[in-house]
């Protein structure tokens, strides 16, 4: 099962126990995925492809009005490989009231938004339910949530952006998409929804995830230095053999001599620990003033001069 289908399953569980926040959530998937019937009002509808919302949708409808006449239809496509599941409002009165209730929920003030906290929480999880999806966080951090319908797509950026959050809004395909892409963002709107389960492996992930970078991050910075010192000491190791080849090494004071046969000796040491195997020990900075100076002898030998 997809990432995506265990949060969504997750919160077909999750029922709110207040009136407003029923009705909101209820509201939310109705405006997105809702249907209703003529000027008559015979039937009012959500769809849902899930089985499970389909359930969801039924149990709060229940709990709101327990004598509600309603049907339940489920069509499955040719290829019996989607489905529609239909809960089915019946009647006018029925309808009539469920249908007032939607729009004093949603016209607040005038406004299309939802006044309560309790409530934006409620209805942001029945757009997710309705038009949502998460991506496996192993891949990439995305959430969207995404409707043909402009003034929807509005009225839901605002309502999770109350939350403090920064969604973005993108069209694809004929559809509006709101998307968060900040794992922290993802995080705070899973908790908002009630998605817990989901919202602890997506932190596992990250933490995985994280992890595994700086691994990767110290692994590539200490392969990047210890490339730096071979091919520093591969130089050192020429000029010193380039000395050897003209002069000799016999010619060079005693210092140089000790510090260019320990080279010769340990190619892949690091000049501290060159410094560690002279007798006495040197310093790092001894060492290397003294790697400098051969340095500058093979020049001369060369016939560059000293280097600047
Ligand atoms: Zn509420």
């Amino acid at each position: 099962m997809s990432f995506s289908d265990e949060t969504r399953n997750e919160l077909t569980r999750v029922i709110p126990t207040a009136r407003c926040c029923r009705i909101a959530e209820l509201s939310a998937v109705y405006e997105l995925d809702g249907f209703l019937l003529g000027r008559r009002e015979q039937y009012l509808d959500f769809n849902n492809s899930s089985p499970l919302v389909a359930r969801k949708i039924l149990l709060l409808l229940r709990g709101l009005y327990p004598h509600l006449p309603t049907q339940v239809l489920v069509k499955k496509s040719r290829s019996r490989r989607t489905q529609m599941c239909t809960v089915r409002v019946l009647g006018v009165n029925a309808t009539a009231k469920v249908y007032r209730d939607f729009k004093e929920q949603s016209l607040v003030d005038g406004g299309d938004y939802l006044r309560k906290k309790c409530c934006r929480r409620a209805y942001i999880r029945g757009a997710f339910l309705s038009r949502g999806s998460i991506t496996n966080p192993e891949k990439t951090y995305h959430l969207e949530i995404s409707t043909e319908q402009t003034r929807l797509a509005v009225k839901i950026l605002h309502t999770i952006n109350s939350f403090g959050l920064d969604a973005g809004i993108t069209p694809r395909k004929g559809n509006l998409v709101i998307y968060l892409k900040d794992a922290d963002q993802i995080v705070t709107l899973l908790n908002l929804m009630g998605a817990h389960s989901a919202l602890l492996e997506f932190e596992n992930v990250r933490v995985l995830k994280d992890m595994r970078n700086q691994v990767n991050r110290l692994v590539n910075c200490e392969t990047a230095n210890v490339d730096k010192t071979v091919r520093a000491a591969m130089d050192q190791i020429r000029d010193i053999e380039l000395i050897d080849e003209i002069v000799g090494l016999d010619e060079l004071p005693p210092k140089l001599y000790e510090v260019a046969k320990l080279r010769l000796e340990n190619p892949y040491s690091s000049l501290k620990e060159l410094g560690e195997l002279m007798v006495p020990p040197m310093s790092k900075s001894g060492v290397n003033y003294r790697i400098r100076q051969l340095r500058e002898k093979a020049r001369q030998l060369e016939g560059l001069g000293p280097i600047s």
